[in-house]
């Protein structure tokens, strides 16, 4: 009979735990017996294992967060570390491992892979949506949401004020949580790591005076991806400030895009991709994330979805630059 151990490991995101359900049910129906290590790679190293029944899965799809818990834990790159993890699985008597992780977490399952007889499997479980292979990942799709609620909101006190801000929003080194939320939320300008070429201060700061002499009385706000500007979100605030005359604020969201209740489309993603991975697990298969596009359960190779670089789909980055347009547009009416 198989076993299969889960992990959830590096930045947790909302439907992890709808995946964890759907992989338990899954393997129960086909009479696999089914344990989690705790925190991760780590977990396994250290032995922190955890039964996981069918019974235990009632309430757990609804909460953000991982029960399994998740770490980083840099020590899984020596080959000790992955040598001392397969161990730890065979003396469990496991036979697949599937990792619900996102690039660094797919890096150690490929790397678990060399040195482990067994099936290792990934399902994409960041934020940030930047793995390649698939169309979505687990959490992505809250996080917009969480994104979007938030600049809603500063929305509001900017509109009614009259104010600047330069809202920060996640995704590593990728846009995507920036795109989609820049145009939820109807941003008036938008800076991701993606954008060639990259707006520089001075164009900024232009869009802003005109904005401001056109409708003294309305908001702007911009979105700018973490890890894009040096210093950041408050020293890109304090050089518009600077360059402009008018007080632009900062307001960098933070982990509140990596906490909350998973949406709809994300527990379905996430449960999708569970039952697919016992199906993975069941076919034989190994060293392959179980991935979606279009729709439709997808396996590609673990190396494939780190080693090459996500677009974001041009559309909506065309979309989001031309509504700016449209918007400066009707300000220098
Ligand atoms: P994420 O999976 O969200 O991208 P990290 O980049 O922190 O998060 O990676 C999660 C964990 O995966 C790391 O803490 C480490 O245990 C493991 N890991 C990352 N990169 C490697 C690597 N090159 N080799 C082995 N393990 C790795």
């Amino acid at each position: 009979m198989k076993r299969i151990a889960v992990i959830t490991s590096g930045g947790d995101a909302p439907g992890m735990n709808a995946c964890i359900r759907a992989i338990v049910l899954t393997a129960s129906q086909h009479d696999i017996e089914v344990i989690g290590f705790r925190h991760g790679f780590r977990g396994i190293v250290e032995d922190l294992n955890q039964p996981l029944h069918p019974n235990d899965m009632r309430l757990v799809s609804q909460r953000g967060g991982t029960i399994l818990l998740s770490s980083r834990y840099p020590q899984f790159k020596e080959v000790d570390a992955a040598r001392q993890a397969a161990a730890v699985l065979d003396q469990h008597d496991i036979s697949a491992l599937v990792v619900i992780g996102g690039d660094g977490s797919f890096r150690g399952a490929h790397h678990l892979d060399q040195y482990w007889d067994g099936q290792v499997l990934g399902l994409p479980g960041t934020i940030d949506n930047d793995l390649a292979g698939t169309d979505t990942t687990i959490g992505f799709t809250t996080a917009v949401d969480t994104a979007m609620e938030a600049i809603d909101r500063i929305r509001e006190t900017a509109e009614a004020m009259a104010r600047v801000f330069l809202i920060e929003v996640m995704g590593r080194h990728a846009g995507f949580i920036g795109l989609h939320s820049a145009i939820a939320g109807s941003a008036e300008a938008m800076l991701v790591p993606e954008l060639e070429p990259q707006p520089k201060l001075a164009d900024l700061a232009d869009s802003i005076r005109r904005a401001r002499q056109a409708f003294p009385d309305s908001s702007y706000l911009i979105v700018v991806s973490e890890n894009l500007w040096p210093g950041g979100v408050e020293e890109l605030a304090r050089q518009l400030t600077q360059a402009t005359g008018t007080t632009c604020h900062s307001a960098p969201l933070g982990h509140i895009q990596r906490g909350g209740r998973p949406n709809a489309a994300d527990r379905i993603l996430s449960m999708q991709l569970g039952q697919a991975a016992v199906h993975a697990v069941l076919d034989g298969i190994s060293g392959h994330m179980i991935g979606v596009e279009q729709g439709h359960v997808v396996r590609v190779p673990l190396h494939l979805t780190f080693e090459r670089d996500k677009q974001l789909d041009s559309r909506l980055v065309d979309l989001q630059l031309g509504l700016q347009q449209l918007n400066f547009a009707s300000n220098v009416v």
